[in-house]
């Protein structure tokens, strides 16, 4: 794709206006702390342009707040936003997004399970003019199988049931020209599946590969219940179909019943009252009702969704800034 150049993209850091910013959403990420910023500082400085690092402390309790105040004393390009607890990671990244003021914004982990190196590769196809560059994951080996095999389900049935389409194993670690921020950051729904939301988006898209590696110190605070739960509400939040596939179900069903009825009905009259058929009728009772209950639970979903919408609370709660001038935000 031959792309149009930007223009407004700063060639250096001499131009005053800030070009990069980077956003991590951090919960208790003590130990990863020094060697990130080490990897991170040492590529943005290579870069040549004007950066800020905006961190977002989602309510860490293990001292990651004190590192990144230090670490402030040392770079004050690198900004902190204190959440008043901790929201989950996707509601950190909202937070972050909102806060940063580059012409490009770059989400990346604080594990280094997506390598700061590679961040000079998202701002060359940046410049070459696209949007949003998603660094794109070659291996899932980081990963274990049970992991690995719920991701591709995931995305399948993602892929299915919604007419968004998401890039298979693109993260959060990519880059976003200011305007498709600016659009993320008028959106305000409340379950914040970041992956589709970014997709959802649109805008000139391209994916840059590398591998990702282990987490660095301390393991995922992803656990398999809270992965699957995720899941679920990204497929709700991005389709409708689990809520109308029951009228089609229901339909087939309408109508294979009323054909049975036909026939116990004739059969019936010719050969009369025939009093077994305990076992098909209490299949169809428990089939029935169990699929009921199924239907309930998914209009529940929803409605627990709409419950949460209508409430319109604020999605997260700032403590505590350091580093942007103006009051941030809401
Ligand atoms: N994170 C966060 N809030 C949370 C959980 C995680 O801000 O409630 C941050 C975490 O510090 C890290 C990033 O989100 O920088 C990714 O977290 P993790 O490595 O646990 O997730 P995974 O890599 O398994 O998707
Ligand atoms: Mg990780």
């Amino acid at each position: 794709m031959g792309g149009t150049k930007r223009l407004n993209v700063p060639e250096t850091a001499a131009t005053g206006a800030l070009a990069i910013s980077i956003v991590v959403p951090m919960f208790n990420e003590a130990a990863n702390v020094a060697s990130f910023f080490g990897r991170l500082l040492s590529t943005l400085d290579q870069l040549g342009l004007d950066y800020e690092v905006v961190c977002v402390d989602d309510g860490s309790t293990d001292g990651t707040r004190e590192l990144l105040l230090a670490a402030r004393a040392e770079s004050p390009r690198i900004k902190i936003v204190g959440l008043s607890r901790n929201f989950g990671k996707e509601v950190a990244l909202t937070a972050g997004l909102r806060y940063a003021g580059g012409a490009a914004v770059v989400p990346i982990d604080a594990d280094l399970q997506h390598p700061p190196e590679l961040i000079p590769a998202l701002v060359d196809k940046w410049r070459e003019g696209f949007d949003v560059v998603y660094a794109v994951r070659r291996n899932r080996a980081a990963d274990t199988p049970l992991r690995r095999l719920s991701a591709r389900m995931f995305y399948r049935i993602f892929d299915l049931l919604s007419d968004v389409s998401m890039p298979r194993d693109a993260g959060d670690f990519r880059l976003l020209d200011r305007r498709v921020v600016d659009v993320i950051n008028t959106m305000p729904e409340r379950s914040r599946f970041m992956k589709g939301i970014f997709a959802w988006v649109g805008f000139r898209q391209v994916g840059v590969q590398f591998d990702p590696d282990e987490r660095f110190v301390g393991k995922s605070k992803w656990r398999f219940g809270r992965l699957f739960h995720y899941a679920a509400d990204a497929l709700t939040a991005f389709s409708n179909f689990p809520l109308i596939a029951w009228g089609y179900i229901g339909a087939v069903i309408a109508f294979a019943s009323l054909a049975a009825g036909a026939f116990f009905i004739v059969r019936t009259l010719i050969l009369g009252v025939d009093v077994p058929g305990y076992a098909s009728l209490i299949v169809a009772v428990l089939f029935f009702g169990g699929m009921q209950l199924l239907t309930l639970g998914i209009i529940g979903g929803y409605l627990g969704r709409v419950f949460e919408e209508v409430k319109r609370r604020p999605l997260y709660v700032v403590a505590e800034t350091w580093g942007f001038e103006e009051a941030g935000p809401g």
